[in-house]
């Protein structure tokens, strides 16, 4: 009997392909994948910095329903700001975000993108990708564990004019399919055929390794949170409900004292 010849090593550019394929049959249809506007985009990427597609959506909607352009942002109060963001957690991402649309319109967008405030390597990564499409990865950690175990060997580049889909199909993947824990690869990923972690069985092992994070109960985080949901309610909240986290607040911008009251910054 003639032994089965050996499996054709799958050239990652194949992957590449059929990833694309794949996307633009069964990528998600998600609002901030309807512009390639700058100013949407950077909403969208510092919204999903630390939060779940299916959450953002609702806040971006509303978003950019109230400030459609940098301009309208850049002209809007603090304490509304923090009002509509609440709920998204670490507020500091919308204050940066009205710093950066008040820089774009004093100064438009600068040609180093990370001179925004709140902007680092991955969100100006991620800009030049899906809103000027350009053919830059923009590397979080969904798209480093997709590297780590499905492209060992580095990306292997996307073809021409295809940044955008690249760079979006490669976040589908691992939010979907690639995923940190229940990763799908006996169950229909789209590109199993060739993978080397999946076929060395060394998913687990080669998948990098996240930071824990610390507890959300009891946090000072979650006590902040507090503080700036009930003064987006109610507009002044009394310093002694919460010494430290008003302290906090007042120290980092995201409120201001008003005698024995927190109210909303300016
Ligand atoms: S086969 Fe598994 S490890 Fe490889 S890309 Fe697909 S989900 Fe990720």
């Amino acid at each position: 009997m003639r032994a089965a010849p050996a499996a054709r090593p799958v050239p990652a550019g194949d992957a590449v392909a059929r990833l694309l394929a794949w996307f633009a049959s069964e990528g998600a249809d998600l609002p901030w994948r309807r512009t390639r506007d700058r100013y949407a985009v950077l909403v969208a990427e510092v919204m999903l910095q630390s939060t779940q597609v299916a959450r953002v959506v609702p806040f971006y909607e509303a978003w950019l329903r109230r400030w459609p352009s940098a301009g309208d942002l850049a002209d809007a109060a603090l304490g509304d700001v923090l009002a509509l963001w609440h709920g998204l957690g670490y507020p500091r991402r919308a204050r940066n975000l009205r710093s950066a649309a008040r820089h774009v319109v004093d100064h438009g967008w600068p040609d180093r993108l990370t001179d925004l405030p709140g902007v680092g390597p991955y969100t100006a990564a991620a800009i030049r990708c899906f809103a000027d499409g350009e053919a830059v990865l923009p590397v979080d950690t969904n798209v480093e564990r997709i590297l780590a175990r499905r492209f060992p060997g580095g990306w292997p580049g996307t073809p021409d004019g295809e940044g955008w889909a690249a760079g979006q199909a490669l976040m589908d993947l691992g939010r979907l399919w690639c995923t940190a824990r229940t990763p799908g690869c006996g169950s229909g990923c789209p590109v199993r055929e060739g993978c080397p972690a999946a076929d060395a069985g060394s998913v687990d092992e080669v998948t990098p390794r996240k930071r824990p994070q610390g507890r959300y109960a009891g946090s000072m985080r979650q006590r902040r949170g507090t503080l700036l949901g009930r003064l987006a309610e109610t507009g002044r909240v009394p310093v002694a409900a919460d010494p430290d986290a008003a302290a906090g607040l007042v120290a980092d911008g995201l409120a201001a004292r008003d005698g024995a009251d927190l109210v909303p910054a300016g």
